[in-house]
């Protein structure tokens, strides 16, 4: 890689045990960043930050739950404590549920998926934005998907969260705007994890590499990207663009 572009940075990235944020994690790390690894399983995420320091990165694995506030602050708190600031958080922790129509949708998955993936982003992005804001810099991106930019039938609460998350990078960005905080967010299409396999959506699809949707975030949380601010980019590779 010619030059790094996050020398000196500090990202927390959720998510990051495996799939996309495991692949987000290695990619801000050879670019210099150190990176704090967020997930409930302590396995994957002691493993992923075992690789990155093996390449010779800096990397902070801590167990939590994103739906959880406290552990969120936690996380923010240990962040602090090793690193002594955070320039970057990549608000990629999330989950699905196989298609169900919204009649059959019980309740409590309805809630657990907008917990994780729509209160989780927001309870990670309130703890963190202050010290960027206090600091004058720092970026926001967010991981919704190419489901958040419309309804379809059987994704319901999927959808609902990944569109709301759309609509929170306006607000964080129009609130970061004075502080030179950026908030961008991605909607990938479909991307070969488990999630995806967990769903049985992505058969016979064409399907993205994890480490593509890195490249993307490691350019959108670059220096170079300073002028993406308050958008939603779609990453659909040449998947059907509306089934993410
Ligand atoms: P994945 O392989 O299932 O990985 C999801 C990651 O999120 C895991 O590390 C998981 O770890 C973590 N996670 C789940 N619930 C969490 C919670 N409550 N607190 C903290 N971490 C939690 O899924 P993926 O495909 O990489 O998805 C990553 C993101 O990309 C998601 O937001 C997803 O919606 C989005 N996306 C995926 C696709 C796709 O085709 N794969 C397309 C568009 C968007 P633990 O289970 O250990 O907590």
């Amino acid at each position: 890689m010619a030059t790094k572009r996050l020398n000196g940075k500090v990202a927390i990235i959720t998510g990051a045990g495996r799939g996309i944020g495991r692949a987000i994690a290695h990619r801000l790390s050879q670019e210099g960043a150190a990176v704090a690894l967020a997930a409930r399983t302590s396995a994957q995420i002691e493993q992923v930050a075992a690789e990155i320091e093996a390449n010779g990165g800096l990397a902070l694995p801590v167990q939590c739950d994103v739906s959880n506030e406290s552990d969120v602050d936690r996380l923010v708190e240990m962040v602090m404590d090793r690193f002594d600031r955070i320039d970057i958080l990549v608000n990629n922790a999330g989950v699905n549920l196989p298609p169900i129509d919204l009649t059959e949708t019980d309740p409590k998955d309805w809630r657990h998926i907008i917990n994780v993936n729509l209160n989780g982003a927001f309870y990670c992005t309130r703890a963190v934005l202050p010290r960027m804001k206090a600091r004058g810099s720092g970026v926001v991106l967010t991981i919704s998907s190419v489901g958040g930019r419309r309804g379809a039938a059987g994704r319901g609460p999927y959808r609902a969260s990944k569109a709301a998350l759309i609509n929170l990078t306006e607000t964080i960005a129009a609130e970061g705007a004075n502080y030179g905080v950026r908030a961008v967010c991605l909607c990938p299409g479909g991307v070969d994890t488990d999630m995806m396999r967990q769903i049985a959506l992505g058969r016979g699809r064409d399907l993205m590499k994890p480490e593509q949707i890195a490249e993307v975030v490691a350019y959108a949380v670059s220096d170079e990207a300073a002028t993406l601010n308050g958008v939603a980019i779609d990453v659909p590779g040449n998947a059907n663009t509306i089934a993410g």
